[in-house]
């Protein structure tokens, strides 16, 4: 994969046009930036390329316009912010193509900045259109990619552009995969990978993938009842996809002993930060949820974490937006940060029990991509970096 590193000294005057992805959340009552963390993680490949005297044009999404103008989508406020942590002004054009965009291009100098407005105001960009590619392309004269969080879209503004001009990777799309390749191809050994979170159905891709690369695979969260309902083990009111039983049971009988499944469970007879709970081994009983891993899975977990080179983690182990449900997320999360391995963490909520415990400078590798990093983990391939090949 070519980065934007093998273009060094190549750039002076040269317009670079750069896919972000400055998709902030934003506070639903005021409208304003509520988190710019994807600014500042963008602004390692902004400033080299200023650095080495590109004239930096920025496109990104925002939100879900679906192709028409939405003012309370509009990156202007966002311009605004980059141009605060970069300390340098940034420029917005009101349209991603057209006219006033190439006007705005040519007001740059070298060392420049503009921000182009939302892609997604024009339907083109999702739906991949050949023509919103090349009106994007007409604006530069290079393309780099730094969004891995659209990776795995297929739209204008990511795959369809990096087929209309010379294109290379930013810095934060290098670093997603050179880490979530080393889970992926020839990985250390021991080898764990812990799988949590909601949904089987969501996962099956990556567990399926991951099975034949992984020494053990520990699966807890509400996920393992569907594993465990299989098994004739009773799990009571646990979130179970009956529709995915089958899956599961094709799944167990592929992984032979690799797979490690919750021997006890934390329950609570409703989903309440208020309601009784109560911890039972083996079996959850009727009438009960299980909502987190217990002690006994939390010990044998930890030990295998311990024992491993290299430990991926996603989904949490329980519902640990409750605090009282939240115990077998954390041991986890500590185990991580303390084995010593190569340790790599991926999807959103899982991201956010990290930072939340204030781990995430101990952790080896956090992904920016919920469903970018579940499509890489899965061996499958992104589009939006497969076109900078
Ligand atoms: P990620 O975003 O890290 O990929 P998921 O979206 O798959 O993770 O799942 C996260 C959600 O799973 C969390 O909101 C958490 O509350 C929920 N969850 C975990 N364990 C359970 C459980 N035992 N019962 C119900 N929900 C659970
Ligand atoms: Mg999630």
């Amino acid at each position: 994969m070519r980065t934007i590193r093998d273009l060094e000294g190549q750039l002076a005057g040269k317009r670079l046009l750069m896919r972000v992805d400055f998709n902030l959340p934003l506070d639903k009552a005021t409208g304003e930036i509520s988190n710019d963390l994807r600014i500042r993680m963008a602004l390692p490949t902004i400033r080299f390329a200023r650095e080495q005297g590109a004239r930096v044009i920025l496109m990104s999404h925002l939100g879900r316009p679906k192709g028409k103008r939405d003012e309370k989508l509009s990156l202007k406020k966002v311009a605004d912010r980059l141009g605060e942590l970069l300390g340098a002004e940034v420029a917005f054009a009101p349209d991603c193509i057209g006219p006033q965009a190439a006007s705005a291009v040519a007001g740059l100098g070298d060392g420049d900045v503009l921000m182009l407005e939302n892609t997604r105001f024009h339907a083109g960009d999702e739906a991949n259109a050949p023509e919103m590619s090349a009106a994007l392309a007409a604006l530069a004269d290079l393309y780099v990619n730094d969004a891995f969080g659209t990776a795995h879209r297929a739209h204008a503004s990511t795959a369809g552009v990096a087929g209309c001009l010379p294109s290379a990777a930013g810095f934060l799309i290098e670093k997603e995969v050179q880490y979530l390749s080393r889970a992926t191809s020839n990985p250390d050994h021991p080898y764990v990978a812990v799988m949590g979170g909601a949904k089987v159905s969501d996962k099956i891709k990556v567990i399926r993938n991951l099975l034949g690369k992984v020494d053990c695979m520990l699966i807890g969260g509400a996920m393992a009842y569907t594993f465990l309902k299989q098994q004739g083990v009773g799990v009571g009111n646990s979130l179970v996809e009956e529709d995915r039983l089958d899956v599961a049971a094709e799944l167990l009988a592929e992984a032979g002993d690799k797979i490690l499944l919750p021997l006890d469970h934390v329950c609570a007879r409703q989903i309440e930060p208020e309601a009784e709970s109560a911890t039972f081994d083996d079996e959850v009983p009727d009438g009960w949820i299980g909502l987190d891993i217990g002690p006994r899975t939390t010990a044998l977990f930890e030990e295998k974490i311990r024992g491993a080179a290299l430990v991926t983690w996603n989904g949490p182990l329980g519902y640990f937006e409750i605090e009282k449900f939240g115990a077998g997320t954390e041991a986890v999360a500590r185990a991580m940060a303390d084995c010593g391995a190569t340790t790599i963490v991926g999807g959103g909520e899982t991201a956010e029990a990290v930072e939340e415990l204030g781990l995430q400078d101990r952790i080896s590798h956090i992904s920016t991509g919920g469903g970018a990093s579940l499509e890489f983990l899965a061996g499958e391939e992104l589009p939006g970096i497969a076109a900078l090949q």
